[in-house]
């Protein structure tokens, strides 16, 4: 069996994501890998598969007990054999797992890592081969994660112990590059093959609001979104309690996640919310970590996060199953004053302040302030962040939205490119803010004595400003229509391109700043607190609408017939519970979408749907296929 087949026959999935092909490869070949891609991209399949192709058995190291339960469950739903060991086991389960591993029934073991090191683990195992230890959210063996976990440190002792070195695969979302050291040397791995993938999620839209009464907005946004299933994260317990207090008084289906509560609720409510009980969770950022819940449809920011790692890992929750979805922040200054205070007490309990670590997170809170106060592309703000260019328009994002207009730029740029024409008629070439100035017409002397005013193009565009005919000129640079001269000064010269828009007359569809970004600012203490900084710098849209590279296959979003949808959402739930497994466990939103498009009447039919596998096909097929069939014949 190769790799491809394997992601068919027991994923269902017909093509890899970008980045997966070159990391299974090189763990099949033995390499050390570190699988750095944004929460929902699809790291597992990338060790699953290998984990599957390999002699022996995979070691996963995860640092939460839900996550493992679920991946487990999603696997076993596969056909692949899986089990986990960690604290939530009762001790005749735990039994049965050393039990299992002594007979060699699983591909894939998930471990807590405090459980690494325990003998009568080491003794079960005993010689079967471990060629794959992979580190799940492997940011937390560094500090300057978000979600330091001291037991990480401990992994690099544990490999070192097995007979013989395995491939060790390292997974995380976080990409700065304190903590991508911190990764590479804590866990000794030696040269690890690290591919770049785009950060981008395509099908997640970024927004910020700044509203005046959050809980207003909230209940707006809810109204506007009803049966869908979403998270609101809250910064404080307090505002958790508050918000899940405002949503259940009108009878949400709401349930809430912090670390007040005592296990059993914690883990009750967050059931809840991962078997479609209750579609909205409100929740410190305690929850989450872990949860693969793939039809998660927005994630709302109640309050602002400390910094853009964990906003982004946030987010990335929503939408994993690639279908489209919201994360909206509500930004107040408020946030910002109540973040920096956090960070500057945090370590009061301790004797000694880290200096250091608290300039480090000061900086990363203003990082965070500047993408929710800007005005250009919410994405590219993002992207930046991890070292990504990107276009600076994405269309998808409330900056973007609002920000941004579609013009038509015919006219104008006809007009902008005559000047250029008709001043090197004259043998001469300005720079672009004479070049601005010709075309509105103003009576400065620098023209009327070079007697600029006499030329045709003089004042042909006094209605426009500034800022418009520079942003329509720009565009015509970027896209070489336009060139700035190398010279001692930067003059505008025509390139051999400008006859398609003079003499052609092609017609230009372009996106402009609606509003002059210098005018934005934040509040004024918020002003203060990014004192010294930079502002983000005035947008120049260079590129029309283009799409980036995403981290995530296309998805078909063409609307489907909602009837049958509701069908194979009531059977899929029937089987959920029937199995004793979370709805999505059994399909994805996106596979029953892509069910509703094929419309399959046969298994091998059925096999073509997206996210069906061989044991899903065998398990599912007949009650799926049964349902669609009855429904369309009664359609005709
Ligand atoms: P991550 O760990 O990177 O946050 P996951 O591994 O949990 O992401 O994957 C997110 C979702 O993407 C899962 O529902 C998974 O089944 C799906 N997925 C992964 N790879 C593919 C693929 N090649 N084609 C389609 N869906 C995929
Ligand atoms: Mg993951």
């Amino acid at each position: 069996m190769d790799k491809q087949s394997v992601l068919k026959e027991y994923f269902g999935y017909d093509s890899f994501r970008p980045g997966q092909e070159a990391l299974i490869d090189a763990i099949l070949a033995g390499r050390d890998v570190m699988a750095v891609m944004p929460t929902g991209a699809g790291k597992s399949l990338c060790y699953q598969i290998p984990a599957i192709l390999l002699d022996g058995l995979t070691v996963v190291i995860s640092p939460l007990i839900s996550l493992m339960k679920d991946q487990v469950s999603s696997l076993r739903e596969a056909g692949v054999g899986a089990a986990y060991l960690n604290s939530s086991l009762e001790g005749a389960e735990y039994g049965e797992v050393l039990r299992g591993l002594a007979l060699r029934t699983y591909r894939i073991l998930y471990i807590a890592p405090e459980r690494l090191l325990r003998e009568d683990l080491l003794e079960q195992i005993g010689d079967t081969p471990i060629p794959l230890v992979v580190v799940d959210e492997a940011h937390c063996v560094s500090q300057w994660g978000h979600d330091f976990r001291p037991s990480y440190r401990r992994i690099a002792e544990f490999i070192r112990g097995l007979p013989s070195r395995p491939c060790v695969a390292a997974c995380t979302a976080t990409a700065t590059a304190k903590v991508k050291e911190d990764i590479q040397s804590l866990l000794a791995l030696e040269d690890p093959l690290s591919p770049v993938t785009s950060f981008d999620r395509q099908n997640l839209y970024f927004g910020i609001e700044k509203p005046k009464r959050k809980s207003e907005a909230l209940l707006a946004f809810i109204e506007k979104h009803p049966q869908q299933s979403g998270i609101v994260y809250c910064s404080t317990r307090k505002n958790v309690e508050e918000v899940w207090e405002l949503l259940g008084s009108y009878r949400l289906a709401v349930t809430r996640y912090h670390a007040g509560l005592d296990d059993s609720e914690r883990h009750e409510n967050q059931d809840d919310f991962i078997y479609d009980r209750k579609t909205i969770m409100v929740a410190t950022n305690a929850f989450g970590m872990g949860i693969n819940k793939s039809n998660v449809s927005f994630v709302i920011h109640y309050n602002m996060p400390k910094n853009i790692e964990s906003y982004y890992q946030e987010v990335g929750r929503a939408g994993r199953d690639g279908e489209p979805a919201e994360c909206i922040l509500f930004y107040s200054g408020q946030d910002v004053r109540i973040n920096t205070y956090l960070i500057n007490n945090q370590n009061d309990d301790e004797d000694e302040r880290d200096e250091e670590q608290v300039a480090h997170n000061l900086e990363l809170l203003r990082q965070m302030t500047f993408y929710a106060t800007g005005s250009d592309c919410l994405r590219s703000r993002l992207l930046a962040y991890f070292g990504e260019q990107s276009p600076n328009y994405c269309g998808n994002c409330s900056n973007c939205k609002t920000v941004f207009e579609s013009i038509d730029g015919t006219l104008e740029a006809q007009k902008i490119i005559s000047c250029v024409y008709r001043l090197k008629e004259r043998g001469r070439s300005f720079g672009k803010m004479m070049i601005i100035d010709i075309l509105r017409g103003s009576k400065t002397n620098k023209i009327t004595s070079q007697g600029l005013d006499t030329l045709s193009t003089y004042g042909i565009m006094a209605d426009a400003t500034t800022h418009r005919i520079r942003s329509i000129m720009d565009y015509l640079i970027s896209q070489g229509y336009l060139r700035v001269g190398t010279g001692d000064y930067p003059v505008v010269e025509l390139t051999p391109r400008f006859r398609e828009i003079t003499v052609e007359k092609k017609t230009l569809t372009i996106m402009l700043p609606k509003v002059d970004p210098q005018k934005d600012s934040g509040e004024g203490s918020v002003d203060r607190f990014l004192e010294g900084r930079q502002r983000p710098g005035s947008f120049v849209v260079t590129k029309t609408f283009e799409k980036t590279k995403s981290a995530g296959t296309p998805v078909d979003t063409s609307p489907v017939d909602e009837i049958l949808l509701t069908k194979l959402k009531d059977l899929r739930r029937e089987l959920a519970q029937a199995g004793k497994v979370p709805a999505y466990i059994v399909f994805s939103d996106a596979s029953l979408r892509d069910m509703c498009r094929k419309q399959p009447a046969t298994k091998a039919a059925f096999l073509e749907v997206s996210g069906v596998g061989e044991v899903k096909m065998e398990k599912y097929g007949d009650a799926f296929t049964k349902l669609i069939g009855e429904y369309r014949g009664k359609e005709e």
